[in-house]
């Protein structure tokens, strides 16, 4: 039976993290990690950008090599008895552990037909797949109009494409961006080449004649060889809860990632954290949350007592538009733009009761350290405050 100091169960990006750090603090304890994937940790971002711009896929891999700890890949742990401290895998294989680590991540949520015609586009193996497929010319349809089906659209609109997305809402990013700044991507989208079916939503789906036909809220139907599902994820929580874990929105952990069982840690996207800076609960489903959670938890799992306080940034680019965004970016609070030029750079303050919740930075660079600290500001701040704070 497999005996580990540090066992991490989820071989992604917040799993090399960790791995990094206990290494750090432990030059000599035992580290293992289980992932569901057949491959080792990779960056995920790139799936959707880089490597169709043509960044090598070899770019992707972590590496989490160098902090010696075994990898398990292709197996999923089923169960875990926190009082053995020791969990299961899908081939029945026990390991034993000290500590360890839920980074399970979060699994995309499933439209009602079961066929390979569907992508729900998380891993390596999913990007492959789209890949080859976009070598064709077949008909794409993009449901949804969020951070991974309008990074997706555009991804398979540069290979020349025909592609339609589906969005429910009337523009595109609704959730996050100002409606003027979401009505502008639409628009922008259009002259890119994609068919832009807004305010529609899918009410049903079947496979006729080796296509997909969608049928929309509006009574159309939009037909496809392909569909690729951007509806979000759900944390990946069914082993805390098995374990008797706390979960709320993900598993909640306390300032030092860990869970209601103190030898069991959880970072990442699977992980509901308190942030000071904004005094609320999150769960952030960013890189850079994976990186700096994953990293304090395994810090703390080596011994450290460093609390997790940081307000993760996240990015993403639509063609040639790109942003970096932090805090509490909901396009329901009260907005505050200040534009450069509109839609091509500026920067959107996000504000509360006096206060800026967030802030999205568009087309502008190098600010978000300066974004922190204007969300760690206690206002309160009106419209004319806030001209000209950002960029500095
Ligand atoms: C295509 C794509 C593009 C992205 N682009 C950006 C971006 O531009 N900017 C940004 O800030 N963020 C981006 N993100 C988000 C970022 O990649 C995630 O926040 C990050 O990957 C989360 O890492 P994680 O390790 O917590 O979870 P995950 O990446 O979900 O990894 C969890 C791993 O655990 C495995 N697992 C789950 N349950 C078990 C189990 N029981 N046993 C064993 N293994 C298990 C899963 O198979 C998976 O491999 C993107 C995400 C995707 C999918």
């Amino acid at each position: 039976m497999p005996d580990y100091t540090y066992l991490i169960v989820g071989g992604g990006m917040t799993a090399d993290a960790a791995a990094h750090a206990v290494r750090e603090v432990d030059p000599a304890g035992s580290i293992g990690i289980i992932g569901a994937e057949r491959h080792p940790p990779y960056d995920r971002p790139p799936l959707t950008k880089a490597l169709w711009k043509g960044e090598p896929e070899d770019k992707i891999w972590r590496k989490t090599a160098e902090t010696g700890a075994v990898l398990h890949e292709g197996r999923r742990v089923m169960a875990i008895d926190s009082r053995a401290h020791s969990a299961t895998d899908d081939r029945g294989a026990t390991y034993r552990f000290k500590k360890l680590l839920l980074a399970t991540g979060g699994t995309p949520r499933q439209l009602p037909l079961k066929t390979d015609q569907i992508i729900y586009f998380r891993t390596l193996d999913d990007y492959r797949r789209l890949r080859a497929l976009a070598a064709h010319d077949v008909r794409f349809a993009v449901m949804g109009g969020g951070f991974i089906g309008s990074e997706i659209a555009a991804a398979l609109r540069m290979q020349g494409r025909n592609v339609t997305m589906l969005v429910p809402e009337a523009g595109v990013g609704a959730r996050v961006f100002p409606s003027d700044l979401a009505a502008f991507l639409v628009d922008y989208y259009r002259k890119k080449g994609v068919t832009m079916r807004m305010g529609e939503g899918m009410a049903g789906l079947e496979a006729r004649a080796g296509s997909c036909v969608v049928r929309t809220t509006t009574g159309a139907e939009v037909t496809a060889e392909v569909v690729v599902a951007g509806l979000g994820i759900l944390p990946s929580v069914e082993l805390a809860e098995q374990a008797g874990l706390g979960v709320d929105n993900g598993i909640v952990v306390d300032e030092l990632c860990r869970t209601s069982h103190l030898d069991i840690y959880a970072a990442g996207d699977v992980a509901n954290f308190a942030n000071p800076a904004l005094g609320t609960r999150l769960r952030v489903e960013h890189e850079d949350n994976a990186n700096t959670m994953g990293r304090v938890a395994g810090l703390n799992m080596g011994g450290r007592a460093t609390p997790y306080h940081h307000l993760p940034f996240f990015y993403s680019d639509l063609f040639e538009l790109g942003y970096e965004a932090v805090g509490d970016v909901d396009a329901r609070l009260e907005t505050v733009a200040e534009w450069k030029e509109p839609f091509r750079e500026g920067v959107v303050y996000y504000l509360k009761a006096g206060r800026v919740r967030g802030v999205l930075l568009w087309n502008t660079w190098g600010q978000v350290d300066h974004a922190r600290a204007l969300i760690a500001e206690p206002g309160p701040f009106t419209a004319k405050d806030l001209k000209g704070r950002l960029p500095r």
